[in-house]
């Protein structure tokens, strides 16, 4: 019997349930770096300041439940606002997902492990900078979060060989 397929191989975004849609996010924190929106060009350009709410070492909301409360424009994912929205990274889980593609190895439901999103160099931390410490932020412009990173870090771990632990 071929092995039971994960569930968002299997499940539509609208269909999940609340748990399988909060464990989508790989916790990289990219979506909550600021973003500037020109406005006679409609162009979009990420910065590497973080929102006041956001842990830059954990990359975690500090509030999550409570978040709308102290960020009022923070946008609450659903499906119907993934189709509206242009500026999640093209890492983000959901973006990928609702694209019909795979999540990659350093995603936390594929690795198993929640480390390995920062281990890939694809979450903000070590990169981004606190609201308070940042000044104009277009000084922060930076491009890397709209970029799927590459490299050897971005590489799954080499499996190890067969006989690899004999001595
Ligand atoms: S970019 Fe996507 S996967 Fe990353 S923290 Fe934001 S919602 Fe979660
Ligand atoms: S309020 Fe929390 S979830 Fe929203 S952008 Fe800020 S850190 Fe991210």
């Amino acid at each position: 019997m071929p092995p039971e397929q994960p569930f968002w191989k299997t499940k539509p975004l609208e269909a999940m349930t609340r748990k399988e849609w909060e464990s989508l996010c790989d916790g990289c924190g990219r979506c909550c770096l600021h973003k500037l929106r020109d406005e006679d060009t409609n162009e979009l350009a990420f910065t590497n300041v973080a929102c006041r709410l956001l842990t830059i070492q954990t990359c975690r909301c500090a509030d999550y439940p409570n978040r709308q409360k102290w960020v009022p424009d923070c946008v609450k994912l659903t499906p119907k606002q993934l189709r509206r929205i242009d500026w999640l990274p093209p890492t983000c889980a959901y973006r990928l997902v609702a694209e019909g593609k795979d999540l990659a190895w350093w995603h936390p439901l594929v690795s198993g492990d929640p480390e390995t999103v920062h281990q890939a160099g694809v979450s903000v931390r070590g990169k981004a900078v606190r609201e308070r410490d940042a000044g104009h932020f277009e000084d922060h412009i930076v491009r890397w979060p709209g970029q799927t990173p590459r490299g050897k870090r971005a590489q799954p771990p080499a499996k190890p060989e067969d006989g690899d632990d004999e001595t």
